[in-house]
């Protein structure tokens, strides 16, 4: 719902503050038009359902998956095209599942992350908070009959969010009226350092997750190239002063390309980074008296390091999901690199290797194969 358009509707018809707020408590809960709002006005919901449309986005195509995965392709109302997911998961304490939406934040992306369908779109805006939210609200809807809300939110779908912050905070603002808590909510990023920064200072106790996936600076802007502006050992910087401000963890993504960046010695690059400097400045002094653990605890062998990086870092490791030959053709005609998923084999290795160097890291549940679920790969199968 365009909530400008909404509030300049309401003020037009000279209705009072209040009725903005009872709106967009119907749009939150999951009303499915203004008909249903009974404690507005008749002539009032018909002025709105007249001048004010219901959802800023058009739904093009829904696809599901059998591990239910519900995957939607919209349209703004300028014909831009942008997805977004809603992912099912089995809850950790009970026997309900837990849903989570991935959201975008842009249609298309101006950077262009070689391993990404999205990267090889035409970047066309930023979307506005409205039709960011309008992404969440069509899925609450749509749970309305069919089970769990969604609890979870993760900005993980087109476009790099903290390029639109202001769009995306305006939308963080709202969610927990859908039932989705600010501390539910990550902002993923390729490591934009200004927007970390900014990020930082704000109230809210959103979650920031950082894609990495590789370590060595080179191989790195190979695959990002957003790297060149934002070199990796300063954006980690920009994570370490993040935590330190607001004391959430950092969840490091990193997309496992096989014979890429999915070597045991790559792992092992990944934790000396994650773990920064292994010894204190009063570790380092000539004669300092270095601090005894108990022989045999689960933190003897992890330097102090690791210990900080445990805290402050949580490594996903993400199965790769291909794109197409066709996805893979840039807007210049280019055809970018062909990469393919890592073996499970070799995945858990990285994962032993992490966890080797006290690195906490999980492997992330594959969701929507058959429904190319990974962000741009539906906007790029001729549908957009
Ligand atoms: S991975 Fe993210 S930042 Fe990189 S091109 Fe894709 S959408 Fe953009």
């Amino acid at each position: 719902m365009d909530f400008k358009l909404l509030e300049k509707t309401l003020s037009d018809h000279a209705q009072p503050h209040f009725r903005a707020r009872q709106v967009w408590a119907w749009a939150a809960r999951g009303a499915a038009g203004f008909e249903q709002m009974t404690d507005l006005p008749g002539a009032l919901r018909a002025t709105l359902a007249e001048r004010v449309p219901f959802s800023s986005l058009a739904l093009q195509v829904e696809t599901r998956a059998g591990d239910g995965t519900v995957k939607a392709l919209f349209r703004t109302v300028d014909g831009h095209p942008l997805e977004a997911v809603m992912m099912s998961y089995p809850a950790r304490s009970a026997a309900r599942v837990r849903r989570s939406v991935c959201l975008s934040s842009q249609s298309g992306c101006p950077l262009t992350c070689t391993f990404c369908a999205t990267g090889a779109m035409h970047f066309a805006r930023n979307l506005s908070a409205s039709e960011i939210v309008d992404q969440a609200l069509h899925f609450r809807r749509s749970c309305e009959l069919d089970g769990p809300l969604p609890s979870n939110c993760v900005f993980m779908g087109m476009g790099e969010p903290l390029l639109n912050l202001d769009s995306v905070l305006a939308a963080c603002e709202r969610l927990p009226d859908l039932g989705i808590s600010h501390r539910h909510t990550a902002i993923s990023t390729v490591g934009w350092i200004p927007g970390i920064e900014a990020l930082a200072q704000q109230e809210m106790p959103l979650r920031l997750a950082l894609s990495v996936h590789a370590a060595e600076e080179a191989l790195r802007s190979q695959l990002m190239p957003v790297n060149e502006r934002h070199p990796l050992r300063d954006v980690i910087d920009a994570c370490r002063a993040f935590y330190a401000r607001k004391r959430r963890r950092v969840f490091v993504e990193y997309v496992m390309l096989a014979g890429v960046n999915d070597s045991y010695a790559q792992a092992l690059e990944l934790a000396r980074l994650l773990s920064g400097p292994e010894r204190s400045t009063a570790e380092r002094r000539p004669g300092a008296t270095r601090t005894r653990r108990a022989p045999g605890g689960p933190q003897d062998s992890a330097s102090r390091g690791e210990r900080n990086a445990a805290a402050i870092f949580k490594v996903n490791l993400i199965p790769y999901n291909p794109i197409s030959a066709a996805r893979r053709a840039g807007e210049n005609g280019s055809l970018r690199p062909a990469y393919t998923g890592s073996t499970p084999a070799a995945i858990a290795a990285f994962r032993d290797a992490l966890r080797s160097r006290g690195i906490p890291t999980t492997v992330r549940l594959t969701r929507g194969r058959e429904i190319t679920a990974a962000c741009g790969q539906l906007a790029g199968k001729g549908v957009s």
